[in-house]
């Protein structure tokens, strides 16, 4: 940690941020460190190195809080070794916990919620040389979308907000009270931030909400997530679009002819079905019955023909039956979901289901966790040795992770593709070269996560 003595009047501070949490984190966090680096602020790639630690945080489950508390805690140390240091909690759970934070960290000098972030250098001026704490959580905070199209993770890959909030109250969910109601971001904004990042080198978009479907409710015209995909399907430079996370329950025929016929906006839905019985959906407040969403796959699947579909599922839900527990297995095998995410249910303080007892024992979670997870498993790979033998159509990202002789990149159904380049290229030249760029891959292998190939 920095021992000088900077204050905001002498030198702009350097700021840290960490992110826990889902892509609307990440994307918050970007959209942070904008608002700071306009103001002039630096970018500290280092918590050693910062003269602000922020964390912008995950209240989706309490597991998610406890990290943070014990992130907090290990760095009351460095606290009280540099005391200039400002520390700050951003995000849901500065929303959810509110001045609990303050109680439970007294070192702590920011509580900053998630209609605040565009307030942040305002806030860290007010800290600076004090050392008082600040709790800014009103919920009539403005949110502001603007950010510096330059300030990405990926120069290739970009995520875009179209919407904030959430008006589901699924019974099992935090969201709707940490993150607010639901609005959408006109449509001409979200089309200008596309041209900016696609003037920046950008190649692929994902469109971010809580609830990408309902796009468009409460904004003039007739603007909804399919007319905003038609729009954006002709922004040159950008070559593929994305959107998450669809609920079934206002997922549309215009939505998925989008797909199916707009060149740049990929085969790729992730869907959450939560449960494949009606009696769990009722209890969860999903609003939709599992044959809707049978009909809903059938459909994405006959106008899209190369769909690839993804789902959550909680297992374990409070009064979750065997039988109810089938219904989800058979769900999982008539879909044949690309991927999903399996999470077994825990209460959430605060939420519709805590009314319910959690009745399903711990070891029964854990047995119907496994299944779900061992089926996918089983899925994935069958599916995916179903492409051995043919061509893809690639995103190069980059050097691959696991292999740093080979280049990685998704498909439009949002497979990880591992490949090699052919023998005698200028490897260096190609590697450099192709991230960013299209490329046809011939499939030789593949696993259930990852396919393999050779530049075509
Ligand atoms: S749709 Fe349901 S699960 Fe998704 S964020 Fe809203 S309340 Fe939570």
């Amino acid at each position: 940690m920095s021992t000088n003595s900077k204050t905001f009047a002498h030198k702009k501070p350097s700021v840290y941020i960490k992110t826990y949490g889902c892509q609307m984190n990440k994307l918050d966090s970007e959209l942070s460190i904008g608002f700071l680096l306009k103001r002039g602020y630096t970018f500290a790639e280092d918590e050693n190195d910062a003269d602000v630690i922020l964390l912008n945080t995950c209240s989706v489950r309490d597991k998610a809080e406890h990290k943070v508390y014990s992130q907090l805690g290990s760095l009351r140390d460095q606290k009280e070794k540099n005391p200039e240091l400002i520390l700050g909690v951003l995000g849901c759970m500065a929303q959810n916990e509110g001045d609990k934070i303050f109680k439970r960290m007294p070192h702590v000098n920011l509580v900053c919620g998630t209609r605040m972030f565009s307030k942040l250098p305002e806030l860290l001026e007010g800290i600076n040389g004090t050392n008082k704490r600040i709790l800014a959580i009103g919920e009539d905070g403005e949110v502001n979308f603007d950010r510096l199209v330059t300030q990405r993770q990926n120069r290739y890959n970009a995520f875009v907000s179209i919407m904030r909030g959430c008006d589901n109250y699924c019974s099992y969910c935090i969201v709707p009270y940490v993150r607010g109601r639901e609005f959408s971001r006109p449509d001409a904004d979200i089309i200008d931030e596309v041209k900016s990042l696609a003037d920046d080198g950008c190649k692929e978009v994902t469109l971010l909400g809580q609830n990408v479907n309902s796009y468009g409710k409460g904004l003039s015209g007739n603007v909804t997530l399919a007319t905003l995909l038609r729009k954006l399907d002709s922004i040159e430079g950008i070559e593929r679009i994305r959107f998450v996370t669809s609920h079934p329950k206002d997922m549309t025929k215009e939505i998925i002819e989008a797909v199916g016929e707009l060149p740049k906006v990929c085969e790729y839905l992730h869907m959450p079905a939560q449960s494949g019985s009606d009696k769990i959906l009722k209890k969860m407040r999903r609003q939709y019955t599992s044959a809707h969403y049978r009909e809903l796959v059938e459909m994405a699947k006959s106008l899209a023909p190369d769909i690839k579909i993804a789902s959550d599922f909680i297992v374990g839900f409070p009064g979750e039956t065997e039988e109810d527990f089938e219904d989800t297995v058979n769900l999982m095998k008539d879909v044949r979901y690309q991927n999903c995410f399996i999470f077994k249910y825990s209460p959430r303080t605060g939420t519709a289901a805590t009314e319910f007892p959690d009745d399903v024992g711990e070891e029964t979670k854990k047995r119907r966790n496994h299944i779900l997870l061992d089926l996918q498993k089983k899925i994935s790979t069958e599916e995916n040795r179903k492409m051995v033998g043919k061509s893809v159509e690639v995103l190069v990202e980059g050097t691959s992770k696991s292999d740093a002789g080979r280049l990685s990149g998704r498909t439009r159904q949002n497979q990880i593709v591992v490949f090699g380049l052919p023998e005698g290229s200028n490897q260096s030249n190609v590697s450099s070269s192709l991230p960013g760029k299209l490329a046809k891959i011939d499939i030789v292998d593949s696993t259930d996560l990852t396919l393999f190939g050779v530049i075509n």
